[in-house]
Parts: C-alpha cells; structure tokens; sequence
C-alpha cells in the first residue's frame, strides 16, 4: 500500500470548533500532521508564534509570496493567511497525514492544485449556536464577530465544492468522524496506483 500521507483540508466558519476538532484529533490519533500557517494577523492571548501561526508583517509575507513558498495564500477579513509549501510536502513524503485548517479561498486553489485533496467543511448545529460560540470564546470584539458572521454567510455559497460535510455537535463524535474520513481516503484507488501496478505485474509475470 502506499506509503504517502494524504492530504486534508478543514474549512469551517469561524467560531464552528475547527480549532478544538485539531486539537482533540491530534491529541487522540498520532499520524497527523497539522500545518502551521503564516499569518499578518496579531496573536491573540494566549497565541506563540510558531505554534498557532507564523506572525510576520505584511512585508515578510509578501515577500513569501514572491519567493514561492506558500502553496495557496488568501486574504480574510484584512488580513492575509499562507500555507508553507516545505513542511506540507516533507510530513506527506514521511507518510504523515496532513491537515491544513484553511478558509474556502485556500481551499479551493489547494483542489485545483492537488485534485486528489481531502477537503472537509465543518458546520456548527445551527447559526444560533456558532454565535454562541463565537461570543464565548470572547477573543473579538462584537464588531469582528459581526464580521465574521457575515463573512460565514458568504461562505456557505461554497459548501458544494467540498468533498464532505462534518456537524460538529458532539465534540468526540466530531472527533472520530474525521478521522474515519480521512483514513478511509488511504483506500482509494489514486491513493494505491503503485501497489495495483505491482499486483498486475506479479500477476502477468506467472
Ligand atoms: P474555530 O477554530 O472554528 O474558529 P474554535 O475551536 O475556537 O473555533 O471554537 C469556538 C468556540 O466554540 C470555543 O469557545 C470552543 O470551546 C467552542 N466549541 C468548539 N467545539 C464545540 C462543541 N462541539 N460544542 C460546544 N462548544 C464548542
Ligand atoms: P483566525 O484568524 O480565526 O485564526 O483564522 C481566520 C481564518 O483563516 C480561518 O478560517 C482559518 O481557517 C483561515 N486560515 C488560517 N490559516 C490559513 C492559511 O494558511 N490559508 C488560508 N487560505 N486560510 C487560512
């Protein structure tokens, strides 16, 4: 079978648990690996830099830009977010799944890019409750929380491009699902095109 890690993509609405899903998952299942994003944002409370995100100035990202070393960037609510390309590639080729928790954006230029791609939207139970949540977390003031609330109903315009939708009521449940999700994505036939080769001809061979 192949040796390769897949490749995953989280998107969800802000403030719908994609960051406690990340956390729990890791913490249960030991074969991920979480890409670390670089962002212009400023750290929030709590926030390291290298550990949440990459906190770089708007001119070191753009030079990142130039320099190619992010595999999709995105702008969302006045700031911009980036995916390194080498740490992706690196924890793929040593056989690592690798998760990006991305917004729709990068989303979708990672399908474009890499078609064989896993992409997973989380969903809160209803938009009461991902307010709820929004407002307890309480890192944003309720202007950015307005803001990103609207920026959710925008983005569910691109729920149809996903591959799978996960409704994260029940956190462990959540859990579990994803990682049904993106194992069974091992199994698929482009995920395996070495070994059927192999198995044809071992097969021909006789
Ligand atoms: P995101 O990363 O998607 O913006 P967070 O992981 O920060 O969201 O979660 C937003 C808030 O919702 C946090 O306060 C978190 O504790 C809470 N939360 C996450 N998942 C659940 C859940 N399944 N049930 C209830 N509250 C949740
Ligand atoms: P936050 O500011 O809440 O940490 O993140 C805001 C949004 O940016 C979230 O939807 C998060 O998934 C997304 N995001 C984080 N890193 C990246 C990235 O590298 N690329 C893209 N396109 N979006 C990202």
């Amino acid at each position: 079978m192949s040796d390769q890690g897949i490749l995953a993509v989280v998107s969800g609405f802000s403030g719908a648990g994609k960051g406690t899903l990340m956390k729990a998952l890791l913490e249960k299942h030991h074969n991920y690996a979480l890409s670390i994003s670089a962002t212009t944002r400023e750290p929030r409370e709590g926030e390291t830099d290298g550990r949440e995100y990459f906190f770089v100035t708007k001119e070191a990202f753009e030079e990142m830009i130039q320099k190619g070393q992010l595999i999709e960037h995105a702008q969302y609510v006045n700031n911009y977010y980036g995916t390194p390309r080498q740490y992706v590639f690196q924890q793929m080729a040593d056989g690592r799944d690798v998760i990006l928790e991305i917004e729709i954006q990068g989303a979708l230029k990672i399908k474009e890019r890499f078609p064989e791609a896993l992409l997973i939207f989380v969903m809160p139970p209803s938009a009461d409750e991902l307010k709820r949540r929004l407002v307890g977390r309480g890192t944003e003031t309720m202007e950015v929380i307005d803001k990103r609330m609207r920026r959710a109903g925008q983005e569910a315009a691109g729920i149809t491009s996903y591959d799978y939708i996960l409704i994260n009521d029940a956190l462990d449940q959540c859990v579990e699902e994803m990682h049904q999700l993106i194992q069974a994505q091992h199994k698929r036939v482009s995920q395996n095109l070495e070994f059927i080769q192999q198995m044809k001809s071992e097969l021909t061979d006789r």
